[in-house]
C-alpha cells in the first residue's frame, strides 16, 4: 500500500459557483506544483471538463478520476467519481437527461464554460448546473455503480445541501462506504449522532472554486498503487 495526497473534490469554470480562472491548465497546472498525487474536478451535475483535465493530467503526471458534484432532487451533494473518461461522461449524460429545465443566467449565477486542454472555450452548458436534478438519493449508489463509478456524500456536516441537512439521517438502505467531510473534527460528534459513519471512509476535499483554495497535500489516501482504478478501489472501500 502506499499513501497518496489527494484533492477529489475541485470546481471548474464549468460551475457557475467557480472562477473563470479555475482552467482545466491551471487546476492540473496547480496540483502539479503543490505535488498532489490524485486529484478530481468536480464540476455540479457535468462531466464536460473531464476530457480536458484528462489529457493535462497525462501530460503532467497527475493521476485524475473523473466525475462531477451531482445535486439529488433532495438537494444533497455527492460526488460521483469513476477511474474511466469514457464512463464518467456516459453517466455525465445520464445526468443530463435527469436535469430541470431551467436555463443559467450568466450575468446572476456566473458562466458555465466548457473549455479544451488549451483554454480554447469550446462551449457553454446553459442548463443551471447548481439546480437540484431529478434523482432521488435513494437511486444515486446503484446508479453510479452501474456505470463502474463510486459515490460519497459531499460535506456531510454542513448546514446545506447535505445528507444530514437535508435529509436529517441517513437512509436504512444506504450502501454508501465514504463520505466526505470538510471539517474533520467533527467526525467523533457525527459518528455518535449518525453510527453509520462508523464503519466508512471518510474523506475531505477543498470544494475549491478558486485557485488559490486547491489543497496543499494534507489528506492521504491508502492505495495499492498510484493509478486511477486503485484510488476508486480505494474509495468503494468494500
Ligand atoms: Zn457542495
Ligand atoms: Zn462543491
Amino acid at each position: 500500500m502506499i499513501s497518496l495526497s489527494y484533492d477529489l473534490h475541485i470546481h471548474s469554470c464549468l460551475s457557475p459557483c467557480g472562477d473563470n480562472d479555475m482552467l482545466p491548465s491551471n487546476i492540473v497546472g496547480m496540483a502539479a506544483l503543490k505535488n498532489l498525487d490524485v486529484i478530481a474536478v468536480t464540476d455540479h451535475c457535468s462531466c464536460r471538463n473531464c476530457p480536458a483535465v484528462a489529457k493535462l493530467a497525462d501530460a503532467y503526471g497527475v493521476t485524475a478520476l473523473f466525475g462531477m458534484e451531482l445535486t439529488s432532487e433532495e438537494e444533497v451533494h455527492i460526488l460521483c467519481l469513476f477511474d474511466d473518461l469514457k464512463a464518467a461522461m456516459e453517466y455525465g449524460e445520464y445526468v443530463r437527461s435527469q436535469y430541470l429545465d431551467v436555463m443559467n443566467v450568466p450575468a446572476i449565477f456566473g458562466d458555465q464554460l466548457i473549455v479544451d486542454e488549451d483554454d480554447n472555450v469550446i462551449g457553454t452548458e446553459d442548463t443551471l448546473l447548481i439546480n437540484a436534478t431529478k434523482i432521488g438519493f435513494e437511486y444515486i449508489y446503484d446508479k453510479v455503480e452501474e456505470y463502474g463509478g463510486v459515490m460519497i456524500p459531499a460535506h456531510v456536516e454542513k448546514k446545506a445541501n447535505s445528507l444530514i441537512a437535508n435529509l436529517g439521517a441517513v437512509p436504512e438502505e444506504s450502501k454508501f462506504r465514504t463520505f466526505e467531510m470538510k471539517h474533520v473534527g467533527y467526525r467523533d460528534e457525527l459518528c455518535e449522532k449518525h453510527p453509520y459513519f462508523k464503519d466508512c471512509l471518510m474523506i475531505s476535499n477543498s470544494d475549491a472554486h478558486y485557485l488559490e483554495h486547491i489543497n496543499e497535500p494534507i489528506n492521504f489516501l491508502e492505495a495499492d498503487e498510484k493509478s486511477a482504478k486503485a484510488v476508486l478501489k480505494a474509495l468503494k472501500n468494500l
